[in-house]
């Protein structure tokens, strides 16, 4: 794939009548892993995105192990954190996990995640939806498929999503600078801090990534991260944040398919959509590489991704009540679940990692997790 810095000014030449056979609209976790599984079959696909692939990061980019190794990007991981612990007002519980978490660098994960695929790029911003393709501020572009992987706001439905009324969660984070030390990912859940959600604090080598997320999107998160960049010593500096969905969508209209956040894929609870993009961007991809190699119709192609998209919503259902249920739960009945309750704590977890599993990303390898949860 031919690379440039996004094209500005009279080099935004015009793109009008551009034709393809799949184009794949977003170029980020869930945008890349469509395109990967549609390489090398020599078909006609076109990525577009208004910036140049990996140029904004959108994420405090953790995700587990086992899924950066499934899709080959273990290049991008900058530290791996193999606990986790969770702090309310009335203590700390730590955990050596089954599997670790790692925090990625994001400019590099998506270089190695695009290195995997043939399709052409270009930098564009998608305004709607055509009969046949998609418009873009540099034209329309014409494909028999197209997919919706520009993240929560679904561009291409009608209507799409406008917060604050839509079902999203709104994150914060700070990103000063670090000295590589650490060897977890620290979640707090306290009322004081953020009515409804929770914060993080990843170490990511050179930087750490300290942040609040809010299930509410009312709720502001630039104070409480500020406040928890304070307590863990950090800096305030380097700020990013948006928006995220914590409800399951439909994974296609008739005329488009949606993938990743633009589906809800985003897990509620945890807020974690980095694996879930990769999971479903997975399945779309196949599903479409079955439409354009003759095997089943666009419609067929779009009903059975819809409905394996849709064979998790229990899971998401689960996990949205559990959302629902969290800022309810007493601080001092959850510090002692937390602390005390393994046999819980250990199932969920491991249920947890099983709703996107990263053998499925793998063909023959297995990524299975064997191990019990050890509190520490
Ligand atoms: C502060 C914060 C921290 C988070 N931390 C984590 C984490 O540590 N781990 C985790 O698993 N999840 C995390 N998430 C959630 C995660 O970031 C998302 O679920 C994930 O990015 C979804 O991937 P995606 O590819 O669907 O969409 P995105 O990553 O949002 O990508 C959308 C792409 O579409 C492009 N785009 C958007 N609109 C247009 C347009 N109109 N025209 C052209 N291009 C467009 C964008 O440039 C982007 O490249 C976090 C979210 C937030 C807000």
């Amino acid at each position: 794939m031919t690379r440039r810095a996004t094209l500005r000014g009279a080099e935004r030449t015009s793109l009008d009548g551009e034709t393809a056979d799949v184009i794949i609209c977003g170029a980020s976790f869930a945008g890349l892993a469509v395109a990967r599984e549609l390489s090398g079959r020599g078909h006609d696909v076109l990525i577009v995105d208004r910036y140049e692939v990996g140029e904004r990061a959108t994420s405090a980019c953790a995700a587990p192990t086992p899924w950066l190794h499934a899709m080959g990007v273990e290049g991008a991981i900058r530290q791996e954190l193999p606990y986790m612990r969770f702090t309310t007002p009335h203590g700390s519980a730590r955990y050596r996990l089954p599997w670790s978490w790692s925090s990625f660098d994001y400019r590099e994960l998506c270089r190695l995640l695009d290195d995997q695929n043939d399709a052409r790029f270009e930098t564009a911003k998608v305004e709607r939806r055509t009969a046949d393709g998609v418009l873009t501020d540099r034209g329309e572009l014409h494909a028999p498929l197209v997919v919706d992987a520009l993240g929560w706001k679904r561009v291409l439905a009608d209507p799409h999503y406008q917060p604050p009324e839509a079902p999203l969660s709104r994150g914060l984070e700070v990103h000063p600078p670090h000295d590589a030390s650490g060897d977890e990912l620290h979640c707090w859940i306290e009322r004081d801090l953020v009515r409804a959600g929770y914060g993080w604090h990843v170490p990511a080598g050179s930087e750490v990534r300290i942040g609040v997320g809010s299930y509410d999107p009312h709720d502001h998160v630039k104070e409480p991260t500020v406040a928890l960049a304070e307590r863990t010593a950090g800096e305030a500096v380097r700020y990013q944040g948006n928006w995220f969905p914590h409800r399951l969508r439909s994974g296609a209209d008739g005329r488009t398919f949606f993938v990743g956040d633009a589906a809800g894929h985003c897990f509620p609870l945890s807020g974690e959509g980095i694996r879930t993009a990769f999971y479903f961007g997975i399945a779309c991809g196949r599903e479409l590489r079955e439409v354009v190699e003759g095997r089943k119709t666009v419609g067929e192609g779009m009903e059975s991704y819809s409905r394996f998209s849709s064979s998790h919503r229990h899971a998401y259902g689960w996990a949205l009540f559990l959302q629902g249920l969290l800022p309810k739960i007493p601080p001092r009945a959850l510090t002692l679940v937390l602390k005390a309750f393994h046999p819980l704590t250990d199932r969920s977890f491991s249920w947890y990692l099983r709703q996107a599993d990263p053998s499925f990303a793998a063909g023959d390898r297995d990524f299975s997790v064997e191990e019990p949860l050890q509190p520490v």
